[in-house]
Order: C-alpha cells, then structure tokens, then sequence
C-alpha cells in the first residue's frame, strides 16, 4: 500500500514543487511506483510535468467537489512510472465548497485516495503555500511530510505556525502524521547565509534534516518551462545529482 507524503511549507516559492516534481521522478527511476497529486490550484506541479491546459475536465477538482473517482483522474508522464492527478484553476473554489461540508471535510482527500492507494508506491502531494483546508486534507491523508526550506534569511520565520499545524492535524485528525525530512532548497555551502541558516534548522529539526542538500541550479528552473523533470531535461546536471541523492536517501529513511 502507499506511502503518502505531502510536500508542505505555508512559505511560498521555497521549492515544494521542485522537489516534489523531481524527487517523485527520482523515486520512479529508482524502480518506485509515484503518483504525484497537484493540489494547488497554480497548476505548477501539472505544468512541470507538461500538462498546460488549466480548464483540464479530470482534475484533483473534480475529485473533490465532483464525484469523479481519483483513478479516473489519473495522467501518465514522460516518466516510467510516474503518474499524476493535475490540477486546474478551479481548485481555487475548492476550499470554500469544502469548507461547507458539516461533518469530514477534512478528510474528503484521504477517502478519496483510498481506492488508489494499491496502485502505487508513493504518493507526493503538492501542497499550496497556505495553512487552509486544502493543506489540512493533503496533512489528513498522509503519512509523512517533507518540509523544503530555502536558505534565506526569514526561512525560519512561520515554520512555527507550520509545525503547530501538523501537530492539530496529528491530535484531532491523524494520529500517525510523522515529519518525514526537512531538506534544504537553494542551498549554497560556500554562501555564509546558507550555512548559518542551515545551523538553525538543524538546532529546530535535529536529525530529521536531510543529509543531501539540493544546490541552486539553473537547470531546474528551467526544465518546467519545457514540461519535463529535470531527469529528462538534463540527467548529468548537478540539480538532477541532487534530486537523485534525495531520493535515496528519502526511500532508505522511510521504512
Ligand atoms: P509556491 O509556494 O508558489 O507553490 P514552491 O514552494 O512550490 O512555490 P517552486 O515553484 O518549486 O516553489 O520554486 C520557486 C522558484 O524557484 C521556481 O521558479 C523554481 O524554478 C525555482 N527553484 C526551485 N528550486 C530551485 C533550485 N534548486 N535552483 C534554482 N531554482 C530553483
Ligand atoms: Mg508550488
């Protein structure tokens, strides 16, 4: 049965989709069966992965708020091995129309994973950088979640918030929500900010930071543009090294 692990900070652009897009990829070329869940309404992870339309029919919203099942959903990539569920702009309205449900709103995604959750290996949901309902159903479904952390000076700044989050999640909705890892986006080890930022986290998280650290690389800001994870777009660059070294050090601390 999969492992479900959302890929979670309130903070915008700190690397979320990157990782997830590329560390869900890694896992696939590692032999893995990925299936990649957008649940932002920016559509990033979807386009990422070379699904562009964002008025797409069978998407993460219709799993929602319609009754479409989430194996209907269902995309293939470029990827062996990786699927994805996309995202459309509507999932915007999404949080409203679930926010007026009475009883289990929080737990519409898990139920809906459900029926899937045989299918694969690892299933990464790409959450929005908010705290909303959404987050809270991507949190409700998970087992774990890898928290992406750009070395900048206020990467700290709202990770409380964040953790305090996670730990309502665990008491009222899913008792066996665990951190997973806590990995390092942008990182530059010859940059003094970097490296004092790094200290910091590694005084808040402890061992749960990943060892692999993923580098500012240019190629992987690029390879969304083409629709194409960075393993496709550019094997032999450092980002696609990283990535690589994520994932397994992500599928050894996981079991
Ligand atoms: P949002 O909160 O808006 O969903 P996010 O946390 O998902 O953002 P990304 O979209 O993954 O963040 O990354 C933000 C920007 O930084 C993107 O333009 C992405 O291409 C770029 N980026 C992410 N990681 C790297 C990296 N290691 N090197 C260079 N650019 C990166
Ligand atoms: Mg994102």
């Amino acid at each position: 049965m999969a492992k479900i692990i959302s890929l979670s900070n309130q903070k915008g652009g700190v690397g979320k989709t990157t990782t997830c897009v590329n560390l869900a990829a890694a896992c696939a070329e590692q032999g893995k069966r990925a299936l990649i869940v957008d649940f932002d309404p920016q559509s990033n992870a979807s386009s990422a992965l070379g699904i562009f339309d964002k008025k797409l029919k069978k998407s993460i919203y219709g799993v929602l708020c319609d009754d479409l099942s989430a194996g209907e959903a269902v995309c293939k990539t470029e990827v062996d091995g990786l699927c994805i569920i996309p995202s459309s702009g509507d999932l915007a309205g999404a949080e409203l129309e679930l926010s007026q449900i009475v009883i289990g709103r929080e737990r519409v995604l898990e139920e809906k994973l459900e029926g899937i959750k045989d299918d694969y290996d690892l299933i990464f949901i790409d959450c929005p950088p908010s705290l909303g309902l959404l987050t809270v159903n991507a949190l409700t479904a998970s087992d774990g979640v890898i928290v992406p952390i750009q070395c900048e000076f206020f990467a700290l700044e709202g990770l409380s918030q964040m953790m305090n989050t996670i730990k309502l999640v665990k008491k009222h909705l899913n008792p066996a929500i665990e951190i997973s890892g806590v990995v390092l986006t942008m990182y530059d080890g010859r940059s003094k900010l970097s490296r004092a930022v790094l200290e910091e986290i590694v005084k808040f998280f402890g061992d749960r930071v990943y060892d692999t650290k993923i580098p500012r690389n240019i190629r992987l800001a690029e390879a969304p543009s083409y629709g194409k994870p960075v393993i496709i777009y550019d094997k032999r660059c450092a980002g696609a090294a990283a990535y690589d070294a994520l994932a397994k050090e992500f599928l050894l601390k996981i079991k």
